[in-house]
């Protein structure tokens, strides 16, 4: 670029040298000449002028009644050499017959004689020839002289050589000029170039190290011109489009971050089909990862339609299960001023929907858990009310006592399903307080060992000799010691052998009641602690069981920050373990002063 700017400016001003020299040489020339020519005829014409009248009256005398006429028109033009400027060399004088042929002169007749002019034949008709010509390369004048019938011509000719040289004086002089006019131009062009093309160059870097993405430079304005404008300007820019550059980079690395870490998975495809990016979460939803390589039409084209999705208004919405999670999809046309192309959100919705059946089914189980009570209740209720009086006594007070009963186990019920719903709430706070673990073990053996001799069990309590005080709520904690037990007492046939033993374990504390009765299949074992959960439902019920105890227990023991399980068991009967914190649950702390 420099070097053509320069070239260009050193052009230019050579071109207007050359241009200005040939103008004035011209113009310098032409004038010389004129000047020449107007001299000369000035000079002819105040010769043989009116003011003159000695001069062209001595010619005319000199003619007459000479034998020589020629010889003294020689004489008097040789006196009078000076008015018209004959120097014998370049301007003559020459006297002619009145036929134009040369007689005498200043100098001897050119050889191949006197061109016979425009002039001498004006003068040769009898006129005084004096018309200039400036393409001819002389000057003449010729004047008839007329006296007693003698004619002669008195010619002056001049080759113009004096203005000849002096033109070509000034043509090498010009040429000289434009020489050293060249010479300054093309120093002047380096200099131009210099303080032109060195700022535009500098400019020329820093756009280049913008355009590779280094913003660091500021440039320095030297001058108000247009090129300081134009770096001040440039400086503007380039701070503008760093700040913007900026601005966008740390868009996208906020965007990268939420891609990376969302729980959502996103796969974008470019107009091509193409996947341009996926996040893990993508990958790890579609249990597969993606690349470059793969395209829009295995993955979800049994969906929709690559075209479809991308001339949608908005969203299209899709669900799908993979490894047995509910998927939603949502995919959408992003950006189609531009590249644009199709994205694919993709939203677990399997926590959403398990808790949904979950909800269907609760409310199945407690409206039929409730309806065998009420119909029972009824059913007697009607029999007694239709048979008043009819009926023996004690016929009513069985039936009064199945109605009492059901009644109780739907109170109970309710009381659990509340007791549930408080913690699903969060608003069943614990009640904690400082107590010895081994004195409600014991405390719990004693109050159920009337109901295991009635079930004729043997009931053995294994207690080591110290156990520490723990931080709980002891009533929370018997309620989940006796529904353990009472499963036991409940789910062991008549005569069974239930263990209770504690211990503690580092910070823990636990019991487990372990029996030899029905124990619970393989299979049922994950569910058993899932609210109504009951592995025969006939038997349960009929034992007055709902299937809530060991859910409410096992709340209870989360709330505790605790843990209820099954431990696993060779031979019958089932092992229940709890194991609770020493210390108290670390969230429920501030409750413990009450
Ligand atoms: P609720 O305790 O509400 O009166 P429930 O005893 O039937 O009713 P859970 O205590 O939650 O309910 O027990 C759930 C189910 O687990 C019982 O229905 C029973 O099938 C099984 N189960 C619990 N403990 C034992 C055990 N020790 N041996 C065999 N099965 C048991
Ligand atoms: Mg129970």
């Amino acid at each position: 670029m420099r070097r053509s700017l320069h070239f260009k400016l050193m052009l230019i001003m050579v071109l207007l040298i050359i241009s200005l020299m040939v103008v004035v040489g011209a113009f310098l020339m032409n004038s010389v000449t004129r000047y020449y020519i107007d001299d000369f005829y000035e000079q002819m014409a105040a010769a043989f002028g009116q003011d003159n009248v000695d001069f062209v009256r001595d010619l005319q005398t000199a003619t007459e009644g000479e034998t020589d006429g020629a010889a003294m028109v020689d004489t008097v033009l040789r006196a009078y050499g000076g008015v018209l400027g004959v120097d014998g060399r370049n301007r003559n004088y020459y006297v002619l017959d009145d036929t134009g042929r040369y007689l005498t002169g200043s100098a001897p007749q050119p050889e191949g004689g006197l061109t016979i002019t425009p002039n001498i034949t004006t003068a040769i008709l009898g006129e005084v020839g004096f018309a200039s010509s400036a393409a001819a390369d002389y000057m003449d004048a010729a004047v008839p002289i007329t006296r007693g019938g003698a004619h002669y011509i008195v010619y002056i000719l001049d080759n113009r050589a004096t203005a000849r040289s002096l033109i070509s004086e000034m043509v090498s002089l010009i040429l000289e000029a434009l020489v050293l006019g060249l010479l300054i131009s093309v120093l002047l062009s380096f200099l131009l170039s210099k303080t032109m093309v060195a700022p535009l160059q500098r400019l020329t870097d820093a756009i280049e190290d913008v355009a590779e993405g280094d913003f660091s430079k500021e440039l320095e304005v030297t001058s108000g011109d247009e090129i300081g404008q134009l770096t001040e300007s440039f400086n503007a820019m380039a701070g503008q489009l760093e700040s913007t550059i900026a601005a966008v980079e740390n868009e996208r690395n906020k965007l990268d971050t939420l891609f990376l870490h969302m729980a959502d998975g996103v796969v974008a495809f470019d107009r091509t089909q193409r996947v341009i990016h996926s996040n893990p979460a993508a990958a790890q939803l579609l249990g597969r990862t993606f690349t470059d390589r793969d395209s829009y039409g295995p993955l979800f084209g049994d969906l929709f339609a690559f075209t479809e999705v991308e001339s949608a208004a908005s969203h299209l919405a899709a669900e799908r299960t993979v490894d047995g999670r509910y998927l939603e999809l949502l995919l959408a046309p992003f950006a189609r001023a531009n590249q644009g192309g199709v994205l694919v959100l993709i939203h677990d919705v399997t926590a959403q929907r398990t808790a949904e059946q979950t909800r269907k089914d609760f409310v199945a189980n407690v409206s039929h858990e409730l309806r065998t009570p009420l119909t029972n209740i009824k059913s007697y209720a009607e029999t007694l009310s239709e048979g008043v009086g009819d009926l023996p006594p004690e016929m009513e007070r069985r039936f009064l006592g199945v109605i009492l009963n059901e009644s109780d186990r739907m109170i109970h019920i309710l009381q659990d399903l509340l007791t549930l719903s408080r913690f699903d709430s969060g608003r069943s706070e614990l009640r904690l307080s400082r107590f010895s673990f081994g004195q409600v073990v014991d405390d719990t053996y004693q109050a159920i060992r009337l109901d295991a001799q009635n079930h004729a069990h043997e009931l053995i309590l294994q207690l080591p000799p110290s156990l520490p005080e723990v931080v709980a709520d002891r009533e929370r904690i018997v309620q989940v010691m006796m529904n353990i037990l009472s499963n036991s007492i409940k789910y062991t046939p008549n005569g069974g052998r239930i263990v209770i033993s504690a211990g503690q374990e580092g910070d823990k504390v636990w019991m487990q009641v372990d029996d030899n009765g029905i124990g619970i299949p393989e299979g049922d074992r994950e569910h058993i602690f899932e609210r109504f959960y009951r592995v025969d439902k006939a038997r349960s019920r009929q034992s007055g069981g709902t299937g809530l105890g060991l859910s409410i227990a096992r709340e209870i023991m989360t709330q505790h920050e605790g843990d209820l399980y099954l431990v696993d068991k060779d031979g019958p009967g089932l092992i229940v373990r709890m194991e609770l914190p020493v210390g108290g649950p670390k969230k429920g702390k501030q409750n413990e002063a009450r």
